[in-house]
């Protein structure tokens, strides 16, 4: 059956075949939802489906949905744990007390396509060789397609006195978790004097920006509320620069400048010590790295993060842990039914939503492609962007490619502070992404670009 079908060599090749067989094989092994088959205290018994989405975030759903209004019911599942789905670009704004949090979580019910089967368990294994992934209940789901959208790990356990200090210290705060974003704009509100400490993960991260945005933010309400001049805010990242394209470090740099924000790079933070209320960096410019221990009144720390354990650990993982792709069509490198959205990917571009909605068109096609036995030709070029929140009114829009250059949607001055991308970040992004690129809807703005540009653009 499906299974022996699909080696590696032949596995395109024998797709469609197997397709056929599963739908035969399907009444046999199906139970009470769909085509699922329970495993519990028997034997397990596979499912199948055409399509496997692994993950429900951003890139799942949106994957999800256009799949499953291509194929028709019954064809995708989903195989994603959480009852809950979060818009996460939400909580910069909720850090800083212009946004609720509850505003950036919608049960994943609600956001579920209808068409799709919900698998409520987590992937605990992937078998691509025989084109399947266990499930924690210990389903055995088989698929002609996978789709990985896993998103990327968050590991709060990797940075020592992190996981107690955001337990216990009220001014440690996090951005990057609906369970500990609401502690900022707390922290916030209750700083009285001293070092406000702002600091970035010595590890792969999604969205970049936020931990320079909570920076800004920090700052624009010091100074609405009078406490600015109380407040030594100092910005560290491990990286040489505090922006990776030329032209958006000098804007940033300026900003810092002007509104004396310290910044300090390569400096690791690699101890927290809440009960001393202190912070300890390498200085990663010398050998062996010199360790600096500073004092904090505010201290917001992005956690470090990773490919997800899972991922690591199997067969589709690349050499950095995360899913192995072609970073034009997002097929895996070594098994051509296998694609990949996301945080989890290792796409070379940063890790945003806006380049999961980028993402989105060039996949879709590919896996068309290969369904119809053709070479995948839609090519992903690695638009990535962030609106950089540099106050409670202004943005500057960062757009940029795999050769960070920037690819620009508008024909205004991009690297100047707007207050329209301040309202296109806090109004029309979240409206876009629930009715947009969660239904597959959006697949970014390149031909707003080319109208904006009346087509003399990329
Ligand atoms: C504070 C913050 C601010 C941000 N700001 C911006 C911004 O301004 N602009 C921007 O473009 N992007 C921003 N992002 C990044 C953006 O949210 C992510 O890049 C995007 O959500 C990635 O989508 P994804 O589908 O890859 O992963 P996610 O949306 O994270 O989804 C991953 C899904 O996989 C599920 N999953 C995990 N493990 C398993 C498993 N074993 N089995 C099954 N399912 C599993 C999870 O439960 C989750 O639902 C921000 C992120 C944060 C945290």
């Amino acid at each position: 059956m499906t299974l022996n079908l699909c080696r590696a060599g032949s596995r395109v090749a024998h797709l469609k075949l197997s397709w056929i067989l599963s739908r035969h094989m399907a009444p046999l092994t199906s139970s009470c939802h769909g085509r699922l088959a329970s495993t519990e205290g028997s034997t397990p018994s596979p499912s199948m489906y055409k399509f496997v989405v692994v993950g429900g975030g951003s890139g799942g759903l949106a994957m999800a949905s256009s799949l499953s209004r291509k194929h028709g019911k019954g064809q995708v599942a989903v195989i994603e744990p959480s009852e809950d789905h979060f818009y996460q670009p939400l909580w910069t704004l909720v850090g800083a007390g212009l946004k609720q949090k509850e505003q950036s979580r919608r049960p994943m019910k609600d956001v579920m396509p209808k068409a799709c089967d919900w698998i409520k368990e987590k992937a605990v294994e992937f078998d691509p060789e025989h084109n399947s992934v266990k499930t924690s209940g210990g389903k055995v789901v088989q698929y002609d397609y996978l789709v990985v959208a896993m998103g990327i790990q968050l590991n709060f356990d990797q940075l020592k006195g992190l996981p107690e200090a955001l337990e216990n210290d009220p001014m440690v705060c996090c951005n990057y978790s609906y369970n500990t974003v609401d502690k900022t704009y707390k922290a916030l509100q209750n700083f009285k004097s001293g070092n406000a400490i702002f600091t970035f993960p010595n590890t792969p991260v999604k969205c970049a920006g936020a931990p320079q945005k909570a920076v800004y933010l920090a700052d624009d309400y010091f100074r609405q509320h009078n406490k600015r001049d109380r407040a030594t805010i100092t910005y560290w990242l491990p990286l040489p620069s505090i922006f990776s394209v030329a032209q958006y470090e000098a804007v940033f740099t300026d900003i810092c400048k002007k509104r004396d924000i310290q910044v300090n790079l390569l400096h690791n933070l690699v101890e927290i010590k809440p009960e001393s209320k202190e912070a300890v960096f390498a200085k990663l410019d010398t050998e062996p790295n010199e360790m600096i221990t500073v004092p904090y009144e505010m201290l917001h720390v992005p956690p470090p993060m990773g490919p997800p354990d899972i991922l690591k650990a199997s067969p589709l993982a690349g050499p950095a842990g995360f899913l192995s792709v072609n970073k034009e069509t997002g097929q895996h490198t070594k098994y051509p039914n296998v694609f990949g959205i996301g945080d989890c990917t290792d796409f070379p571009t940063a890790k945003t939503l806006a380049g999961v909605a980028q993402q989105t068109g060039p996949i879709l096609q590919a896996i068309s492609a290969v369904e119809n036995g053709l070479t995948p030709v839609a090519k992903y070029d690695g638009y990535t962007s962030c609106p950089m929140v540099t106050s409670d009114r202004t943005a500057v829009l960062v757009e940029f490619d795999y050769n960070l250059e920037p690819l620009e949607t508008f024909p205004f001055d991009q690297c100047k502070e707007q207050r329209s991308m301040y309202f296109m970040k806090a109004q029309l992004l979240p409206a876009l992404y629930w009715h947009g690129v969660l239904k597959g809807l959006f697949h970014g703005p390149s031909t707003l670009r080319k109208l904006m540009h009346l087509g003399f653009s990329k």
